[in-house]
Parts: C-alpha cells; structure tokens; sequence
C-alpha cells in the first residue's frame, strides 16, 4: 500500500471521528442546535450518518486490505565463513501490481549515514516459482513487480565483516546480526508485524535475542512492528548464556568470545546496576532484557536498544579491578538507555525515519545524562567511592575546557550536527567542535547540582528525569527541548534560562567552582600559575618518523604555522624519535626552530612558546562545610 493510501485511510478516519463527535455534540444539544441552523436536528443527525456509512463502506476496504499483508523473513548461512547471511523475505497479502523494498541506511543511537545497502548482493524476487522483475530505484529502494501475484519470495544476501556494536558479522564462529543492516521492509510499512526464522549454521546452537519466540517454533520470533525489529539485534552461535533477576525482569547475558569474567559476580553486580536504574524512574518497562557482548583482545563500545543492548569488552579486561569496573559502567550506560532514549526521548528521536539522518538538538540529554549517570550509578551501587566520582566528574570538567572546540560549538549545535562532525571527525575536531557525551556530562552535573541548590537538598536531577519519562509515557510522544527545560524549572522552581543560554545553546565557561562549592567541594586547577611552555601538536607514526596529527587552537604551533602531515624532525636541536620532546631548559617566550619535512621538503619553521593553557582539576572538601551544604552533598552522593 502506497503512501497516498496510507493518507487517505488516515484523512477519512479523521473524517468519521469528526462526524461522530458532531452527531454526540448534536444529540445532547437539540434545542441549541435547532436555533443557530434553523435546521431540525434529526434532519442533521440523519444526513451525518448517511456520510458516516458512506465513508465506512469506502474505507473498510482498504483497511482490510492493509492488515491482511503479512511480512515473514528466513535467516541463514550457507557461507558464514565468507561472511554472508542468506535472507529470505515473504511478503504476502499484496493488493498492488508492484511493492518497494527499502533498506534504512542508518542505526538508531549511532547517528551516522552508513549505507547498509552497500553490503547486499544477489537480489531475486519470484512469485511460487515465476521469477518476477525487480529492479533498483534508489540506493536502499527495490521495485518488484508482481502484476497480480499476491505474493512475493524476495532473496539476497548480506555482506557482515564490520566489528562494530551497530553493523552485522558474520564469520564460522557465529553471526551477529544488527537488524537495520539485515532486513527490508516494505515502502510506507513500518507499523507491520512480521516472523523471523532463524536457521543456525551446522554446529551453531544457540539464538540470543530479545525479540518475542514464537511458542512451540524453535528459533522463530515476532516483531510488533519494524521499529522493534530494528531494535532487536540477533546473536546466532554458540555464545554463554547465564541469566539473573533483578528489578522483577529477567535478564538474559549472552557472552561471545569467551573471556576472564566471573558470571556469578556479574550476575550480583549488574543487577545492582539494573536496580539502581529502576529506583530512579520507579519502574522498570520491560519484561525480559538481553545483554549481547562480544569478548574480543580489544572491545568496546556499546548500544542501546529497547530491551536489549549490545557492548564490546575485552576478554582480559573483566581481570583486573580497572577493566572490570569499566565493563560495569558500560553496562550502566547501556542500561540506562533502556530510559532515557528509548522512552524518554527526543521528540525526533521516533518513530524513525530509517531512510534519512533524524536530526535532534537534545542528544546532550540522551548520550550526556547517560554518560553522567554512569557515575552516578557505580556510586550508588558501591562500585566506586564519593572521592572516585568527584574524581571522575571533575575529569570529565576538564576535558571539556581543554577542548577548544568547546568554545566554538554548543551542546545544542554538537547534538544537531553529530551526523557531520562527531561521527565524521577530521583533524580539526578537536578546535571546533565539542563532544556531545562529555559536554553533556558537564551539563548534567551542573543541572543536578543547581536543582539540589535551588530545593535545598530536596529535589536532583533525578526527579526530572523520572518526571519527564512519565510525561512522555503518557504522551507517547518524544519531549521538546522548551518541554524539558520547563519540567527542570518546575522541580527546580527557579528559571533555568540563564542556565540554558550559558551551558546548552552558549558556549560559556564552565563555574565548576561555584557549582562544586554548592555540595562544599574546594576545586582548584593543580596547573594554575604553572606557566609550562608547550606547543599545542600531537604526532603519530613509526618511530623516527613522527608526524603532526593535531595543531591546537591558539597554541605556539597554531599561530606559527605547524601543520597536520608535517613530519617533525627535530624540535629547539632535539631529534624527534618517538615521542614529543620534553622542551627541558626552555620557557614561555623563547622561540625554538622545528624541523619539518612537508610534502618531501625539508623546512626550518621558528615558534614562540606559548603557556599551556590546560587546567587540572583537583577536588578538596571543604573543611567548613555548611548544613546547606552538607544537604546539597547528602542528595548529591549519598554521603
Ligand atoms: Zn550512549
């Protein structure tokens, strides 16, 4: 069914639900009626409800032909080892002469164009045993003609080589299989349930995924709609699974690769995290939730999904104390999306358009928030101490000052362009642009502490993000920035103007001393009156031959001339062999020649010391600490 049905049944729905709402209005008020139409009020109800058949009759129709089209997909592997996933799509119940199949070219959560139908081959689609034409119209859209057939057998295959907590792999070990860059969906079809089957390569024995099995089918499942198939990634192998309660769900871990981790202390400490997530927004939505997690040398990385979540970890890292709690606030970050997000979201941010970049200027809530409940998380579920969450939140404050790009763009304007600029970094991201998870980190510190200053210790950022879950819950709506920041005054009870136009659409400087000092916290920057001579370059390469990869802005290198590419042979006389010299002996001012080789030409280029203008933040608690103080600190940490 095409898009201008689709609107017509919507129009003529509208139609009938106006047409009974005047026929109630006319029959509770006769006499009123009777006097501004001069017109007998059964005379009105009758012909409404002839127009009311009418319209019945025209569309039933057509919403019985739409909810007859029926969608199921077969999953399996023939070549595996060559990375290819075989997909068969089904759809039947077809009442026009052709279908478009289209395949979404991006991930929600991963805000980036990626193009999935780069990876598809092998299109073929028939009817029974006819083979039908198809043919492509645009980069992600197929054309297939079915006359009067009213079913098509759509087939291709899916290239997956990508190791990436938001693209598909597939090798003989196993399959993961992220579903926007698996599976098409019918053109304007997206409130369509569909049936997925997955047929396991030989040897393969297990299917982890949190999409709803199908009784009595093994390995086969159900999607509502394409919004939840697309946010329900599939784990095909012969991962670990263990599994925990917590917060009345049960939780599902599916573990691939193997690794030194300890199910039975993870099962304790992410339901800790689970719980801690719960108490926030006082219910926990789901039913069953899924971790699948991928043990690689290296891993990382993580996203989100309704009820389910993928994270990269290292297989050595669940070892050492560092690593483990690092995959615990992974699982905190992940976790709590399940929130803020997927429910609690920007007004953008669903139902999607799986074709085009979804544009939001709130992702410094959605990724910031979470990234600042990390902390919060593994504090309150004693997995790191007060000092260790100061710590890290004044980390966090400083990496984002000594970001210059942080002055050029707002938290605002990095959530609307991470399509371009955070997902698309070059060698200058770093003066002109500011990442949207640590800035909104910094936000959602200072707004956490400004509620708890504001209601005297009673109120925190938490009620707002509970509060705002509910409201949209009960809209079904995303929220508006003008909407979350009027739901932050009311918990506030103060205007949070200022506060917008300094921290979320302004590029301000950060008064983490005023704010810290709210919970009695001394913060002082361990570089100030240091005046340390630097030259605002980062180098990469093999050894002996050192390349620039970053100019600061403003920094000596900057202002005289030091580029990206230039191979640095000697700084002030120093060889340069494998790192950065320590500029030993030389202060602010002096002017030191650095030897370069650009383009294959050698070059002397003179720079003048500047200071490095990093700061260092350094917390202390404040020894006359003040009731108010101690309340602010109290709701803050607990303590
Ligand atoms: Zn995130």
């Amino acid at each position: 069914m095409g898009a201008v049905e689709n609107k017509n049944i919507q129009i003529s729905m509208a139609i009938l639900l106006v047409l009974r709402m005047l026929q109630l209005f006319f029959y509770f008020n006769r006499l009123q009626m009777q006097d501004v139409l001069n017109l007998p009020q059964k005379e009105i109800y009758m012909i409404l409800k002839r127009i009311q058949l009418m319209l019945f009759v025209l569309v039933m129709p057509l919403l019985a032909a739409k909810a007859q089209v029926k969608i199921d997909y077969e999953l399996s592997f023939t070549e595996p080892q060559a990375h290819y996933v075989d997909v068969q799509m089904n759809i039947a119940g077809l009442s026009k002469s052709y279908v478009d199949v289209k395949m979404p070219v991006w991930a929600p959560g991963s805000y980036l164009v990626r193009e999935f139908s780069k990876n598809v081959e092998g299109f073929t689609a028939k009817a029974g045993n006819k083979q039908l034409k198809a043919e492509k119209l645009k980069k992600n859209t197929w054309r297939i003609y079915n006359g009067t057939e009213k079913s098509v057998q759509i087939n291709y295959n899916v290239y997956a080589f990508e190791v990436s907590v938001r693209t598909a792999f597939i090798d003989a070990s196993h399959a993961f299989l992220s579903p926007t860059g698996i599976f098409m969906y019918p053109d304007n079809q997206l409130a369509l349930g569909s049936t997925v089957k997955v047929i396991p390569f030989k040897g393969w024995n297990k299917v982890s995924t949190a999409l709803e099995p199908v009784a009595g089918k093994q390995f086969t499942y159900t999607a509502r709609n394409f919004d939840i198939l697309f946010d329900s990634p599939i784990e095909v192998g012969n991962q670990d699974v263990f599994e925990f309660m917590a917060a009345g769900v049960k939780h599902e871990v599916a573990m691939y690769g193997g690794g030194k981790y300890d199910p039975a202390r993870l099962k304790v400490d992410m339901a800790k995290i689970v719980e801690q997530a719960t108490a926030i927004y006082g219910e926990n939505p789901n039913q069953h939730y899924t971790f699948i997690v991928h043990n690689f040398a290296r891993g990382g990385g993580g996203l989100e999904h309704l009820n389910s979540t993928v994270l990269g970890a290292s297989r050595d890292g669940y070892a050492t104390e560092e690593g483990y709690k690092d995959f615990l606030s992974l699982v905190a970050h992940e976790y709590h999306h399940l929130w803020n997000v997927k429910r609690l979201r920007p007004v953008a941010l669903g139902p999607f358009d799986y074709e085009n970049e979804n544009y939001t200027t709130n992702l410094w809530i959605a990724e910031g928030f979470t990234a600042y409940y990390e902390n919060k998380f593994m504090l309150r579920g004693g997995f790191e101490s007060p000092e260790e969450f100061a710590g890290k939140l004044l980390f966090a404050v400083s990496g984002v000052i000594n970001t210059p790009g942080a002055k050029v763009q707002s938290a605002a304007e990095a959530s609307f362009d991470a399509w371009i600029k955070y997902y698309r970094p070059n060698e200058n991201s770093n003066n002109t642009s500011v990442s949207y998870y640590s800035k909104g980190e910094v936000v959602g510190l200072l707004l956490d502490l400004e509620i708890s200053q504001a209601t005297k210790g009673a109120k925190s950022l938490d009620d707002v993000m509970k509060a705002m879950y509910l409201q949209c819950k009960s809209t079904g709506k995303g929220y508006t920035d003008a909407e979350f920041k009027a739901m932050a005054e009311k918990i506030s009870g103060i205007s949070l103007s200022d506060f917008w136009i300094k921290y979320v659409n302004g590029v301000y400087p950060i008064e983490y001393a005023k704010y810290f000092d709210y919970a009695g916290i001394n913060v002082k920057d361990g570089n100030a009156g240091t005046n340390i001579p630097y030259l605002g370059i980062a180098l990469r390469g093999p050894e002996g031959h050192l390349s620039i990869t970053a100019v600061s802005r403003n920094s000596a290198a900057w202002v005289d001339g030091l580029n990206v590419g230039d191979e640095v042979i000697s700084i002030g006389g120093e060889p340069v062999i494998d790192k950065l010299p320590e500029l030993q002996g030389k202060k602010v001012g002096d002017v030191v020649v650095v030897k370069i080789k650009r383009d294959a030409i050698d070059q002397e280029i003179k720079v003048t010391l500047k200071a490095n203008p990093n700061v260092s933040l350094v917390p202390s608690m404040d020894a006359s600490i003040s009731a108010e103080q101690r309340q602010v600190l109290k709701k803050w940490m607990g303590i």
